[in-house]
């Protein structure tokens, strides 16, 4: 039963070489969204495992982990908080600035969004080296937020971004070789 929802988000996910450039396989989750019961499944697979374990705070990436952390997070019923881009929140933010393949890159969330001592999970659709979920881990921790998870749709392993997550556990649905 597992298995065939995995199978159906997995088959779902249009993989486009060379985007957006060359030498990625970018995986793009828009044709998984185009298909509403490999949405509601990966949604539901989610739910599933975070369901009663006391998370108060779901963290989403932008931009993506716009599209999969809200519904995690009513279903579950806890707060949904957007990890920007710099310069988008209006707020006080803290920043965490990390560093891609190319450049850097850096994520604000707003001061007074996440009290001390809640139990967040931080959600996203694909990790890649793991810079973007270490630097989401660091945000919330710097809040006095507890991280008991991290969640994306897809990993791609060979990367082992698993290992940049300071010891947190990483739930996936789908690994992409
Ligand atoms: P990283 O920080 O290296 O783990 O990269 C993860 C972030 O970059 C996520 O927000 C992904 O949406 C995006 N990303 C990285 N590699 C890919 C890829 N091959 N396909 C789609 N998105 C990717």
């Amino acid at each position: 039963k597992q298995d065939t929802r995995i199978q159906r988000i997995a088959s779902s996910i249009r993989v486009v070489p060379d985007f957006p450039k060359k030498g990625i396989m970018f995986q793009d989750i828009t044709t998984l969204l185009l298909d509403p019961k490999a949405f509601k499944d990966t949604v539901d697979l989610f739910v599933e495992q975070y369901t009663g374990r006391g998370i108060s705070v779901v963290a989403g990436v932008e931009a993506r982990g716009f599209i999969f952390g809200p519904p995690i997070a009513l279903a579950i019923g806890a707060k949904f908080v957007p990890l920007r881009k710099p310069r988008k929140l209006p707020g006080e933010v803290i920043s965490e600035n990390y560093i891609l393949e190319y450049g850097s890159d850096c994520l604000e969330m707003h001061v007074g969004a996440v009290q001390p001592g809640e139990r967040a999970l931080v959600v996203d659709d694909l990790i890649a080296t793991g810079g973007t979920l270490c630097a989401a881990i660091s945000l919330l921790e710097r809040a006095g937020a507890e991280v008991l998870e991290c969640a994306c749709v897809i990993e791609l392993p060979e990367l082992k971004g698993r290992g940049r997550l300071n010891g947190k556990p990483l739930y996936v649905l789908v690994e992409s070789h």
